[in-house]
């Protein structure tokens, strides 16, 4: 007797085979975009200036401090890329890509347009008809300026709620509990605080368009665009040295406004001296009005996670992913008021 392989696929298979390719799909389709092959390539060239430029120094190893070293270890040490929490980073940026869809889409679709449309309406209503402007250059600056500043604004106001906040920082210390900075700590989150910073970005960048929309009676979609692309490349490539293990400084003028990655490893430190500071994604300037800026001295050391108390709790993916879900039980059983809370967390946060 012949027996055919059958061509009828159960449920179950089906829905394996399906969900293989779907998660396959989301990890080689949709890697972050400091991890394509061109920024690959210039954080390499970046990384090799370096290297030849602070003669081998700079590079951290997995417990934040600056070593000379050669060339291999400089740019990969063994002991951050074999770290459990380098492993870590992968798993909760896989989970993360696979839920982003669903809300980036649904958030960016409804939180941009309404708050440009509110934007609008409300400075039609204060200052009447647009004056139509004509969109020169300057204008094309000034709205990708005012863009970033919105942008930092809502990044910081977000960032300080949620390490300010314990039903908040009990998501963000996922981001936290990385021992070691790999260029997945950037993505490192909790799948439950990816929604919150779209929605905060979607409403920042349509703050801003709302604005300029309103100035220049419309027509600014080819300009948003363009900004968006080249803000992004900017924000992609600083974004991604912040979690890098190489120490980048600017001179201390420059770090007074803008956020260099050195000030973001203090940001990753656990040192009392450096928690809750460095909060803003771009500039230093909100970091500097609401005094939480702090500015590291040459090979400052940094070691990275949230403390030798708590940092067996926040290991594995497992634990990192119901962290926040056993953080608000706690919170919920024993009363915790939100004051209370905040002492707590603060004492925590790094
Ligand atoms: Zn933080
Ligand atoms: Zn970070």
């Amino acid at each position: 007797m012949v027996v055919s392989t059958p061509d009828i696929v159960g449920p179950f298979t089906d829905i394996v085979q399906q969900t293989s390719i779907f998660i396959w799909d989301i990890t080689a389709n949709n890697v972050p975009r400091d991890l394509h092959w061109d920024r690959l390539l210039i954080t390499f060239f970046l990384a090799i200036c370096l290297f030849v430029f602070y003669r081998g120094n700079g590079s951290k190893n997995g417990k934040g401090e600056v070593r000379k070293t050669g060339f291999l270890e400089y740019l990969l040490p063994k002991d951050i890329y074999t770290h459990v929490s380098a492993r870590v980073d992968i798993w909760l940026w896989i989970l993360e890509r696979a839920l982003r869809p669903f809300w980036v889409v649904s958030l960016f679709a409804t939180v941009g347009p309404v708050t440009e449309k509110k934007v609008i309406a409300t400075l039609q209503w204060f200052f009447g008809a647009t004056p139509g402007i004509d969109p020169n250059y300057a204008w094309m600056l000034l709205f990708a300026l005012v863009s970033l500043l919105c942008y930092d604004f809502v990044f910081y106001a977000i960032h300080y709620a949620m390490h300010k906040i314990p039903a908040l920082w009990a998501i963000h210390k996922v981001h936290h509990s990385a021992e070691v900075l790999t260029p997945l700590t950037r993505s490192r989150e909790h799948f439950l605080a990816g929604p919150i910073w779209a929605a905060g970005s979607a409403f920042s960048f349509a703050f801003a368009a709302g604005i300029f929309a309103y100035l220049f009676d419309g027509g600014i979609t080819q300009a948003t665009i363009l900004g968006a692309g080249v803000f992004s490349f900017i924000l992609g490539l600083t974004g991604a040295f912040r979690h890098y293990h190489i120490q980048v400084r600017y001179p201390r003028w420059v770090e007074k406004w803008i956020q260099s990655p050195a000030m973001h490893h203090t940001h990753h430190s656990y040192l009392k001296k450096h928690w809750d500071t460095n909060l803003a994604a771009v500039t230093s300037i909100y970091d500097r009005m609401f005094g939480t800026l702090y500015i590291p001295e040459k090979d400052e050391f940094t070691p990275w996670g949230i403390g030798p108390e708590t940092q067996r709790e926040y290991r594995s993916f497992m634990q990192n992913t119901i962290g926040p879900f056993r953080d608000w039980y706690k919170m919920l059983a024993n009363g915790d008021s939100p004051q209370a809370g905040a002492a707590v967390s603060s004492e925590e946060s790094a």
